[in-house]
């Protein structure tokens, strides 16, 4: 870790800061001349982080871990120690896209279904004019295709790269790729954030977001996750009855 102080919960690290403060961050990492990888950290992370230690040392390694989950609060809270607010991934890049256009990063745009990477760059490119997107591409987190994808990265000199491949994959991908990227300084795994930015998912209405019941939404929207987010409850389990 090389930000600011974290909290962390079942053994993953998890920034306290605020959505201000990470892009404050991000313009440092853009800075130095190597690869700063960052993950948007949520319960389903922090199960998942229990049964894979290699996603666990991943977490423990990355630059920025954002506190992208409303659990995440309550869960520090907890432990006696304060996040000051939740940082969605899904907010965060636009935020980071915003500040692209500004100071000029060349963005790629990899994973998704095919098409999607190319309509949300439609839709960022709108939305934030000067925005220069060097690439996109969906690929696939398989292993035969890492070196091609690389390539086509390094090819388009990319200084940030979203990667949209779902967690744990997409955190795996970047860390597996950290020296082979040559020009990329800010890489973060973003889940399903191009879906939102095309409009193929829709998040939660705002009251939903505030009353923490984004997973609600989530559920309602895409029931056949309800495995997956068995995390939730688990999570909240485990964070009660562990010692702070
Ligand atoms: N995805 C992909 N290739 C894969 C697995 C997932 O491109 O092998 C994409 C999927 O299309 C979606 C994104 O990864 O756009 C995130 O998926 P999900 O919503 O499951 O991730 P989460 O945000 O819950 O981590």
């Amino acid at each position: 870790m090389t930000a600011s102080h974290t909290v962390s919960i079942l053994g993953v690290p998890v920034h306290a800061v605020t959505a201000a403060e990470a892009l404050a961050l991000v313009e440092r990492f853009m800075t130095e001349p190597r690869l700063h990888q960052i993950a948007t950290v949520n319960p389903e992370f922090v199960m998942a982080a229990q049964q894979d230690p290699e996603f666990r040392r991943i977490l423990n390694a990355a630059d920025l871990c954002l506190p992208d989950g409303i659990g995440l609060l309550y869960a520090a809270r907890r432990l006696g120690r304060r996040l000051p607010e939740r940082v969605p991934g899904s907010a965060f890049v636009y935020q980071m896209a915003e500040r692209a256009a500004a100071r000029d990063w060349p963005l790629f745009l990899l994973g998704a279904a095919p098409g999607v990477a190319e309509a949300a760059a439609g839709v960022l490119c709108n939305r934030y004019p000067g925005l220069c997107v060097v690439g996109t591409y969906a690929g696939s987190p398989d292993p035969a295709e890492n070196e091609a994808i690389v390539r086509r990265i390094n090819d388009s000199g990319a200084a940030l790269l979203f990667v949209a491949y779902g967690a744990p994959k997409q955190d795996k991908w970047i860390d597996r790729n950290r020296t082979a990227l040559m020009t990329v300084r800010v890489a973060v795994g973003v889940g399903g954030s191009l879906d939102f930015i095309t409009g193929r998912a829709v998040r939660a209405p705002q009251w939903m977001q505030d009353a923490g019941l984004e997973w609600l939404h989530r559920l309602y929207k895409e029931p056949w996750r309800w495995r997956r987010m068995l995390a939730l409850p688990r999570f909240a389990l485990k964070v009660l009855f562990s010692k702070g």
